[in-house]
């Protein structure tokens, strides 16, 4: 089958990547270009292709990538310390891939987050 985004192909194990985490919902693995020592992605099983196309169909997929993050960060031994989410979306954001995906950053302090003005 075919798929539209890098991340469904990664979701349908058409291309690899470190897969922590996958349930009815939602997939996890690791980022293939690391900004900290802990960078992993958190995506929706369907393609949504930014925030600006979430719905509140979208709710309960939403949710489930929070209590992943939060998983996840346990498992990985930082929620005590601490870690960061984000979701970019389109091009003030950076967003490079259009299938909806949380970063969670963490394994050392990140610092403040940057202001540009
Ligand atoms: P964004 O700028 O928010 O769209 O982030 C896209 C992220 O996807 C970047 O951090 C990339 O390093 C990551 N990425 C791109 N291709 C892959 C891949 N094949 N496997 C894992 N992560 C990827």
């Amino acid at each position: 089958m075919m798929h539209s985004s890098v991340f469904s192909k990664i979701i349908h194990r058409e291309i690899y990547a470190n897969i922590l985490y996958q349930d009815e919902l939602v997939t996890a693995f690791c980022d293939i270009s690391p900004k900290a020592p802990i960078h992993i992605l958190i995506v929706p099983n369907v393609v949504i292709p930014t925030i600006n196309h979430v719905t509140i169909e979208h709710e309960a997929i939403l949710g489930r990538m929070l209590t992943t993050a939060a998983k996840i960060a346990k498992q990985e031994g930082i929620a005590e310390d601490g870690y960061r989410l984000i979701l970019n979306c389109n091009r003030h954001a950076g967003q490079e891939i259009y299938h909806v995906h949380m970063h969670l950053l963490g394994g050392c302090a990140l610092g403040p987050i940057i202001s540009l003005y």
